[in-house]
């Protein structure tokens, strides 16, 4: 998964913020400090500021699920790594070949608890006839998409604390809350597997999801269904990686990161490799 990725590049980079912030003795900037106090090398500060607005976000309620579901959700792709069908699947010809129940903390539906697992452990192996099982069952379009917003930001910010030899931080606190249950009407079925809002369609609940961007790739249309996860997405590929407007220009990003464009593909080619990435 691209995120992984993007997750990896950060453990490459450092800056003078980050290494003065990790300094401070403040009681100020050890009270904000609640993700990767432990990490024995300084994390960028617009990174470590991301990730903790990550948590925020996880812990409140989102379009369609509520705060403490998405809790839920955060806590199964944590699980999932332990889970014993996930690993008895993965080293499977094919995993649904295997029967047998998911290690779960029994808060999600089953088929929540399906979907968070094999996003988590074997992503590159989902199909098109999985996800329609999925809504078959019961699951929402936009509750399968909003779900996944979850599990990434969960891997972008556990895979910087795994890399970085930091404990895990804690599951955030459920906020009050209720979803808004609001879906974009112009989304549709447009070659992906779900409904997606088209480029100069970002009106709307959508409005300005794409920013200025002209062309969109279709990774940054994948999530639109859920307004809000894209917003999201964007906000910490701006972060981990580069803003979406700068990804199509091979000369971006030698000026805003320590490692130039080409060292930050490299890396990110050999990581999507590993994770078998298909995209
Ligand atoms: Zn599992």
């Amino acid at each position: 998964m691209a995120v992984l990725a993007m997750a990896l590049l950060g453990l490459t980079v450092t800056d003078m913020h980050a290494a003065e912030a990790a300094k401070d003795p403040s009681p100020q900037a050890a009270a904000k400090s609640k993700i990767y106090e432990s990490a024995t090398v300084p994390v960028r500060e617009d990174l470590l500021a991301e990730h903790r607005a990550v948590w925020r976000r996880i812990g409140r309620a989102g379009t369609w699920w509520t705060a403490a579901e998405r809790v839920a959700i955060a806590g199964e792709t944590r699980r999932a790594r332990d889970c014993e069908l996930c690993r008895r699947r993965k080293g499977s010809d094919s995993p649904y070949a295997i029967p047998g129940e998911h290690l779960h903390a029994g808060k999600l539906s089953p088929i929540a608890v399906e979907a968070v697992h094999r996003i988590t452990t074997d992503p590159a192996r989902l199909t098109q006839t999985w996800v329609e099982g999925l809504m078959a069952d019961g699951l929402s379009d936009a509750h399968y998409v909003e779900l996944i917003s979850v599990v990434v930001g969960v891997l972008a910010v556990d895979s910087l604390a795994l890399g970085i030899g930091a404990t895990l931080p804690p599951l955030p606190e459920p906020q009050s809350g209720a979803p808004t249950r609001q879906r974009p009407p112009q989304a549709r079925l447009d070659g992906a597997w779900l409904p997606m809002v088209a480029a100069g369609e970002d009106t709307g609940l959508a409005a300005g999801i794409y920013g200025e961007a002209k062309r969109v790739p279709n990774v940054g249309r994948a999530l639109s269904l859920v307004p809000d996860a894209t917003r999201a997405w964007r906000r910490m590929m701006a972060v981990q990686y580069l803003p979406i407007t700068d990804v199509l220009r091979a000369h971006k990003g030698n000026d805003l990161r320590a490692l130039s464009r080409p060292q930050i593909e490299l890396i990110a080619g050999r990581v999507s490799k590993y994770n078998e990435c298909f995209y």
